[in-house]
């Protein structure tokens, strides 16, 4: 059984549909990159899978339970974890504060956190306003992992930032994939570190899913069509 199934699913913004018939699952353990190119309906997928937005149409079952109705902090309740975009972490808390703001127990605690990002460790009683924006997306996916999710949806957690930081995200997410125990989906521009991590992949287009299959058997055929890389 899937750990997350979406299937027929349509969603809207007041009058204006921005989700068609969507399908896509993820098995546990697995790691799905969800692609496409501005504005084609990643984000609001990732809504409509934390519930912050309820589908109209379709069913979204997580763990065999239908998610209809449900609530965004029942989702997250349930192992949804959400680094969402833009990182949104509480700026006038503590590194610490945030990271406990939300914590369940589990294997990922304060010290697996620091473990995976030493740094936050350094700046544990430092406002995140104060923080680098590197750092701000290392404490934005330290808090979702301190929910201790079945599944983390990283929603474009490497925009934005240096080179550098930004493999040092892809390195702590292939850690994830290693050792994290937990299924990823992922979304972000660079097709070819998606490539490197995932086992699979679901591509949007105009807020449709029009592929999905093993992430090796995307063709340039494909992105030329749908990422337009
Ligand atoms: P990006 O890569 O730019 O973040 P995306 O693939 O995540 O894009 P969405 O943000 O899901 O795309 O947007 C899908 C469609 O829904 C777009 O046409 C967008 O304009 C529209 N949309 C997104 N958020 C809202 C909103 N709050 N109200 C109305 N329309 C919205």
């Amino acid at each position: 059984m899937s750990l997350l199934k979406l299937s027929h699913v349509s969603a809207f913004y007041g009058p204006s549909q921005a989700l068609f018939d969507v399908h896509l699952s993820i098995d546990e353990g697995e790691v799905l990159a969800l692609m496409g190119r501005n504005g084609m309906g990643k984000t609001t997928t990732v809504k409509v899978i934390c519930r912050m937005l309820h589908n109209r149409g379709g069913k979204v079952l997580f763990d065999g339970q239908d998610m209809a109705g449900m609530p965004s902090y029942r989702a997250a309740r349930a192992g949804l974890g959400l680094v969402p975009e833009g990182r949104r972490c509480f700026p006038n808390l503590t590194v610490h504060e945030n990271l406990i703001a939300a914590a369940r127990p589990g294997p990922w605690d304060m010290r697996a956190v620091a473990d995976l990002f030493p740094q936050l460790e350094e700046r544990r009683s430092q406002m995140a306003l104060s923080l680098s924006g590197g750092e701000q997306q290392m404490l934005a996916i330290g808090r979702a992992l301190m929910t201790n999710p079945r599944l983390l949806v990283l929603d474009e957690a490497t925009e934005g930032l240096a080179p550098v930081v930004r493999q040092e995200i892809w390195a702590a997410i292939a850690r994830l994939k290693r050792e994290g125990g937990m299924s990823l989906m992922v979304i972000d521009k660079s097709l070819r570190e998606l490539r490197g991590i995932a086992d699979s992949a679901v591509i949007l287009d105009k807020g449709r899913s029009v592929w999905h299959g093993a992430i090796g058997e995307l063709t340039s055929d494909v992105t030329d069509r749908h990422l337009g890389v």
